[in-house]
């Protein structure tokens, strides 16, 4: 069987890593860019490894998968792709998620620590904690490198056989009646059995007919410093999902961390190549603005100014459980899109999902909680990207 896929970023590259295995298969893969760039979902240079589910159980068998995998791909590729250093997950004890997290923990025996405040005030100094607040320490989590993750995929799945192109963008996926035709920017043709198409921000380009259902965003992402060179000694990478969520992901030198937000804050567009991603001042002091409840509620110890600023392309669904299926109306094109901020931990595991279901149609992983999820926000404008307000990692200071 021939099977093309398109997008080789996040999970496009497992996917192809995890179809290269597979005998019988010839696989072709094609990337607009280069392998590993910075200017779709990955970049930045960390991404978080979690082990606690947040939302719901359906998601823990896949979780626990991707953890096998990344350390296979470690192993095999011959290099570091995580950091396990733990990280921490802070939030009210009444809120849904933090209740979440402790039901992840027991049922499926993960190693972890709970704190309350003024243990938490002890061991993590940095942070300037409200009454009340609870700690969760995931003792397995850490941060993935997403940029050489994505290199080392690709370049196991070309060892095995596949084929991985570069600066190849493809511009249609044809379905005929007995496949599928890849029409590329060059010009080029390449008539394939199936294709799975994992472009991130840009799937509804290419698979329009998934446009009421995903959106894209454009994420800030900005690094900061301590107010002295030990300020951000031992501060570990955290999330904190209520009262209003934000993340942490400290570098490795520990000098700076790079901070996000959520959905809200980020930029609706219709288009992610014409979305601007460079900034002019006017624009960067709105960004830094929407960071300073950060400095100011949770790590007075930073800087008040980043010391960078980047943007970053994602794709989210109205129920912000991704879209993995072949895509509505077609035979042959398999869709895996929408990872809604939280696809990089995943990203092995949903590659493997990606091959079952572009070869067999099918998985053993039990995928019926992301059908049977609920939106969480309407598309008030399909060309725009604007949608109602998400209530789910909802981040705005004001919001508190
Ligand atoms: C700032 C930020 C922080 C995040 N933090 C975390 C985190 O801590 N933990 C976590 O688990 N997840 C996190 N995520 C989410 C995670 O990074 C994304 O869910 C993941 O990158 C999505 O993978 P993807 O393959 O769908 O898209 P991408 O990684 O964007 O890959 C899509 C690829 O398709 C290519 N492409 C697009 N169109 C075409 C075309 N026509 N032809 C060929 N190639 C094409 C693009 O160039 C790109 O390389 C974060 C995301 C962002 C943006």
């Amino acid at each position: 069987m021939k099977i093309g896929v398109v997008g080789l970023g996040a999970i496009g590259a497992q996917v192809l890593w995890s179809l290269s295995k597979r005998a019988g298969v010839e696989v072709h893969g094609f990337e607009s860019g280069y392998i590993g760039h910075p200017l779709a979902g990955a970049g930045g240079e960390g991404r978080l490894f979690r082990n606690l589910e947040l939302t719901t159980m359906g998601y823990m068998p896949i979780v626990k998968r991707s953890d096998e995998l990344w350390e296979e791909l470690e192993l095999t590729g011959g290099r570091q792709l995580r950091r396990k250093i733990g990280a921490l997950l802070l939030g009210a004890p009444t809120d849904a998620q933090i209740e979440h997290a402790l039901q992840a923990a027991r049922e499926w025996d993960l190693e972890h620590e709970t704190y309350g405040i003024e243990e938490m005030r002890d061991l993590f100094p940095q942070f300037s904690m409200a009454d009340g607040d609870v700690g969760i320490w995931d003792t397995g989590a850490g941060v993935i490198s997403p940029e050489r993750s994505i290199s080392v995929a690709v370049e196991q799945a070309v060892r095995a056989g596949a084929t991985a192109r570069e600066f190849t963008p493809v511009t249609a996926v044809d379905e005929r009646a007995d496949g599928v035709t890849l029409r590329l920017e060059s010009g080029e043709s390449l008539n394939v059995d199936r294709v799975l198409v994992a472009c991130g921000g840009w799937t509804t380009k290419l698979v329009p007919e998934l446009r009421d259902w995903i959106v894209t965003r454009r994420l800030t992402s900005a690094w900061f410093s301590g107010k002295d060179d030990s300020s951000l000694r031992g501060l570990p990478p955290f999330m904190r999902v209520a009262p209003s969520y934000c993340y942490g992901i400290p570098n490795a030198d520990e000098k700076l961390v790079k901070l996000g937000l959520g959905f809200n804050d980020h930029l609706p567009t219709g288009d992610p190549d014409s979305v601007p991603r460079k900034f002019g001042h006017k624009e960067a002091q709105a960004e830094i603005e929407k960071f300073s409840w950060i400095l100011r509620d949770l790590l007075p110890a930073l800087d008040p100014n980043p010391v960078r600023l980047e943007t970053y392309i994602e794709s989210y669904t109205r129920s912000m459980h991704e879209f993995m299926a072949v895509a509505p109306g077609r035979s042959n094109t398999v869709v895996l899109g929408g990872f809604s901020g939280h696809g990089f931990k995943l990203a092995p595991a949903l590659g493997e999902i990606g091959a079952d279901l572009v070869v067999d149609g099918s998985t053993k992983f039990d995928l019926g909680f992301l059908s049977a999820a609920k939106p969480v926000f309407s598309i008030t404008d399909v060309n725009s990207g604007i949608t109602t307000h998400n209530s789910v990692v909802a981040s705005t200071g004001g919001e508190k």
